[in-house]
């Protein structure tokens, strides 16, 4: 047999997944724990698929620690449908929602809440370029909630330190593409919430943590499916939950105890990116980070070439090589690298030796 190629992936998202997860997968895939079928082929209201759920949950509090008064739903239309799903569920008719606007990701959950309601802006670093972390906030004392996206995924901007709301102002969070990447303290939360595909899983499933308290503020008569009191009261399964998708991020979640947790991930997380920004760092101004340094996000580095045409050279030659998902997103251009728990350090040195290798030849 010839020996198993994995590309070196630094895809944005869907993004890379620890093998040993796909390997137990693998193995679990024809008949998961002698039931002589896969997960996706049975009830999720099996006894078996109960577990699977439950298990997830559980590590899932463990490896955050979250306290018995949060809710942890499993569901499904990705982050964006939580864009809608969390004025409609958690901003009182007539009431005002701040936002920090740092990148694309917030400046859509904007959009989308301004639709049914009432929306101010605590922040917008749009006019520096969506390089950097707002410096002060303007926040209104009776907003319904403070939202922000706790690492903007196109502009590679992360929050280290959470913002502060006024006292009685719930904080809620975006954080699909740092999910699970550092510790956080969740009691300083009322809601996080992240689709798996970025750091946690495969696509199909997103996360969300709640605490109990803010389940009162739902309204009656909510459409079923976007009603968190509904998804909370039937543990997710109010209908067919993404069942394979919830057992692939209870995989991940299993995974990243084995590995040491979310101090451990931080570590490695913080050497991987620490390799990638210095070689840009010190290439002598041929890469330029979109990034300002006290801005830059462990997980996803955008990132720019002296033209578009070295930066589609780049592109192509890493694919050659095996490095793949270097393009920039299609709004600001450039390259990106996703640096995601499942990336390796053995990943980011091919990167780091392949940047120095191309500058060579081509600055
Ligand atoms: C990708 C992403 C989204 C949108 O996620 P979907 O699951 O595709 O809806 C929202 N917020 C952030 C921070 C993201 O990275």
């Amino acid at each position: 047999m010839s020996e198993l190629y994995r590309s070196h992936n630094m895809n944005a998202g869907p993004g890379a997944l620890p093998l040993e997860v796909l390997q137990q997968a693998q193995t679990e895939l024809l008949d998961f724990k002698g039931t002589g079928m896969s997960v996706m082929e049975m009830s999720h209201r099996s006894k078996e698929f109960d577990e699977v759920i439950q298990t997830a949950e559980a590590d899932l509090r463990e490896l955050i620690g979250i306290p018995s008064n949060y809710k942890i739903l499993f569901l499904q239309g990705g982050a964006s449908l939580q864009f809608a799903m969390v004025p409609m569920n958690l901003r009182p008719v007539g009431a005002s929602a701040d936002y920090v606007v740092t990148g694309t990701w917030s400046k859509t959950a904007v959009k989308e809440s301004k639709k049914l309601g009432t929306v101010r802006l605590a922040a917008n670093t749009e006019n520096e370029g969506f390089k950097t972390l707002p410096t002060s906030l303007d926040l209104d004392p009776k907003a319904a909630y403070l939202h922000f996206t706790s690492n903007e995924t196109i502009h590679g901007v992360e929050f280290f330190n959470e913002p502060t709301p006024p006292d009685g102002v719930p904080l809620f969070c975006d954080a699909s593409s740092d999910f699970i990447s550092h510790p956080v303290d969740i009691t300083k939360y009322a809601l996080m919430y992240a689709g798996a595909q970025k750091n946690a899983g495969p696509a199909g499933v997103t996360v969300v943590i709640l605490r109990d308290d803010m389940l009162e503020r739902v309204p009656a008569n909510m459409p079923v499916m976007l009603d968190y009191k509904i998804q909370a009261e039937s543990g997710s399964m109010h209908n067919t939950p993404p069942c394979f998708s919830i057992y692939m991020i209870g995989l991940v979640f299993k995974w990243a105890k084995k590995v040491g947790g979310l101090s451990a991930i931080e570590k490695m997380n913080r050497a991987k990116s620490d390799l990638l920004y210095k070689a840009i760092d010190e290439s002598g101004g041929f890469y330029t980070g979109h990034a300002k340094p006290e801005a830059r996000s462990l997980m996803n580095i955008p990132f720019r070439l002296p033209s578009e045409e070295l930066e589609e050279l780049c592109a192509k030659e890493a694919k050659k090589a095996g490095i793949i998902g270097l393009k920039g997103h299609r709004s600001v251009g450039g390259m990106r690298a996703s640096l995601y728990n499942a990336v390796t350090i053995d990943s980011v040195n091919m990167l780091v030796n392949f940047l120095k290798e191309f500058q060579r030849k081509n600055g």
